[in-house]
């Protein structure tokens, strides 16, 4: 009798979720619907090789999950049972990346498909940080141990495309048809060893419309602090991709939700919270999305100064009551921003330099007299300090009677633009200097002098 219950205890344990023991549902092309020719050349020609050289070889991930969903693959991630340096043989254009993760990109084509050997099941000899922060992950294991590795169900499915079968570990297809996200294991633990799930999370619910399941999204709340714990630049490339997945309103909407906006972009809170703020970013967040959707080129520096400008607008205005000089006080501000910024999100260099160059150009649209306005034409971030301005105006913070000014004004031939000059007016430039000592406390952007 006890023999019986046993063996049916441990019957059942075989089949819960994360197990890595249980078997997978072989999900025939009549349920999934993904023919071959559905998968790229280059994935399909890297799965052929390693299946040539006897080795297990399926896409995975995002692309099966997507092409489910009816939704066209960003990109294409594969997994087998050959090592790095396995794939790496196989593969001439191919290299290994990764340290914490290692996987191998291989190069087919114009493509870049990253290949992963399937992760074994975590245990003591794991290592990982004092909060459970899984720091490095290259231990091999059976196709059954990477699934249960995986973050959501509907990321754990396998294609073969040799067979075209779905290999399901997790019910991840029922999942997706039923619009669930769900996550694969006890929920508090998946976060801890890796907090950039919540991140994931939020991302995939808004990209493919699914509600995240409720185990699943009730422990975010209280585990979003967990985020301080990731590397800034971890965290930055996961912004990156929320902020570029062509739903990146919908992404701030349920960070907010979940109140996971704090742990991420510490500024985005307060700015989301004064009603100019909000509407200029939800502005340029759909500008965004709409220009990801049309397959149009998209600037992270752009993204960012937008994000972060009313921040730049509230402590240049507080210097400037302080009596500070406007456009050094500009520039006072744009450094406090970023370097409170980088704390959390490591901005690259190059970035940051594009998002400076984007606000430093601000005060200077104001100003539509003399050479200098000329001369701003041939700045070559122009075009993005232009857009931007646009924005300003769009949510109200300058009026649209400038944008249009500029806009009329590039398009304009030299004679013209000489006439759309506007007279220099007012007291003379020495008067005015003496002035701007006295300070002018004004939140409004009213420059006068050329940005050095
Ligand atoms: P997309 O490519 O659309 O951004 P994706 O799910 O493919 O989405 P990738 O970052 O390409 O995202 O990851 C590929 C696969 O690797 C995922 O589908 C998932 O199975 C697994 N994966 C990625 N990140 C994690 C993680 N933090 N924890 C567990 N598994 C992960
Ligand atoms: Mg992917």
């Amino acid at each position: 009798m006890i023999r019986k219950l046993l063996h049916r205890a441990i019957k059942i344990l075989r089949r819960a979720p994360g197990s890595p023991a249980h078997q997978p549902a072989a999900i025939p092309l009549s349920r999934h619907g993904i023919h071959r020719e559905a998968i790229s050349s280059g994935a399909l020609r890297t799965c052929e090789t390693l299946q040539r050289a006897g080795y297990k070889a399926y896409v995975v991930g995002g692309a099966v999950r997507d092409l489910i969903a009816g939704i066209a693959p960003k990109d294409y991630d594969l997994a087998t049972d050959a090592t790095p340096e396995h794939v790496r043989g196989l593969f001439r254009r191919s290299r290994i990346i990764g340290r914490r993760f290692q996987i191998v990109h291989v190069m087919q084509g114009g493509e870049t498909l990253e290949v992963s050997t399937f992760r074994a099941a975590h245990d003591a000899d794991t290592q990982k940080d004092e909060h459970g922060r899984v720091l490095r992950d290259n231990v091999w294991g059976s196709l059954a141990d990477d699934a249960a590795r995986r973050d959501f169900t509907v990321n754990a499915l396998y294609y073969d495309p040799g067979t075209e079968i779905v290999l399901d570990y997790h019910h991840g297809v029922a999942d997706l048809k039923q619009k669930t996200l769900r996550i694969i294991g006890e929920p508090r633990t998946r976060y801890r060893e890796d907090p950039v799930r919540m991140l994931r999370a939020i991302r995939l619910s808004a990209k493919l419309g699914l509600s995240i399941d409720l185990a699943a999204r009730e422990p975010i709340r209280d585990m979003a602090v967990l985020m301080e714990n990731v590397p800034a630049a971890r965290v930055f490339d996961e912004m990156l991709k929320l902020l570029f997945s062509g739903h990146a309103v919908e992404c701030v909407k349920r960070l907010r939700d979940e109140g996971l906006h704090h742990g991420l972009l510490p500024l985005l809170d307060v700015i989301l919270e004064q009603p100019m703020g909000e509407k200029f970013v939800i502005l340029a967040l759909s500008d965004t999305d709409e220009r990801v959707h049309q397959g149009k080129t998209t600037s992270p520096g752009f993204l960012f100064a937008t994000l972060l400008w009313h921040e730049v607008l509230a402590d240049w205005s507080v210097r400037k009551n302080q009596g500070a000089v406007p456009i050094p006080a500009l520039f006072e501000a744009m450094d406090m921003v970023l370097s409170q910024q980088s704390e959390k999100l490591a901005i690259t260099r190059r970035i940051s330099s594009d998002i400076k160059d984007i606000w430093a150009l601000q005060p200077r649209f104001e100003k539509r007299t003399g050479k200098s306005t000329l001369r701003l034409l041939e700045q070559p971030r122009f075009r993005a300090g232009y857009d931007f301005l646009l924005l300003r105006a769009k949510s109200g913070e300058v009026t649209m009677e400038l944008a249009d000014w500029w806009l009329c004004f590039q398009q304009a031939d030299i004679e013209e633009r000489l006439s759309m000059l506007l007279p220099e007016k007012g007291p003379s430039k020495k008067r005015r200097r003496g002035n701007r000592k006295k300070g002018t406390p004004e939140g409004n952007v009213n420059v006068t002098e050329p940005v050095a």
